[in-house]
């Protein structure tokens, strides 16, 4: 099991700019890569009916990002989504809805001017921090989907 979060630079960079890009919305999306390493990230609309406080990701987008992972090409290594305006914490629905035990759950808050990232790994309600890093020697790629 990963132990930290490994994101090429220029996918980190993307994420965040989506989060500006869907506030005041909460940003979803999918990272898929092999063991702690992020290789291709999938940007997702918010299907939750209240988008600002809550993200929901449809099944066919979800079917799609997963594609690779259903064809044992790759691991689906994180699911992330933003706070617009809450810490980078998981609230309790997150804790209720992490059904991915073997995924990393990263949570990029824009609460204040300069966001936030932080990664859990989520286990039967138990949530444990995970260390992430920004590799800007890795390269990785943008599969934008909203
Ligand atoms: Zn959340």
């Amino acid at each position: 099991m990963a132990k930290r979060l490994v994101i090429p630079g220029n996918l980190y960079d993307r994420v965040l700019a989506q989060c500006q890009e869907d506030w005041p919305k909460e940003a979803c999306g999918i990272m898929t890569g092999h063991g702690e390493v992020v290789r291709r990230v999938y940007a997702l609309p918010n299907a939750h009916p209240n988008p600002v406080s809550r993200y929901q990701i449809d099944p066919a987008d979800q079917h799609r990002a997963m594609s690779g992972v259903l064809a044992g090409q790759e691991e689906l290594v994180a699911i992330y989504h933003s706070h617009p305006s809450t810490p980078a914490y998981p609230s309790q629905t997150d804790i209720a809805m992490a059904n991915y035990p073997q995924a990393i759950y990263l949570i990029i808050s824009l609460a204040r001017e300069v966001p936030e990232v932080a990664a859990f790994r989520i286990v039967q309600g138990h949530v444990t921090p995970v260390p992430v890093r920004r590799v800007g020697t890795l390269i990785g790629e943008w599969v934008d989907l909203r």
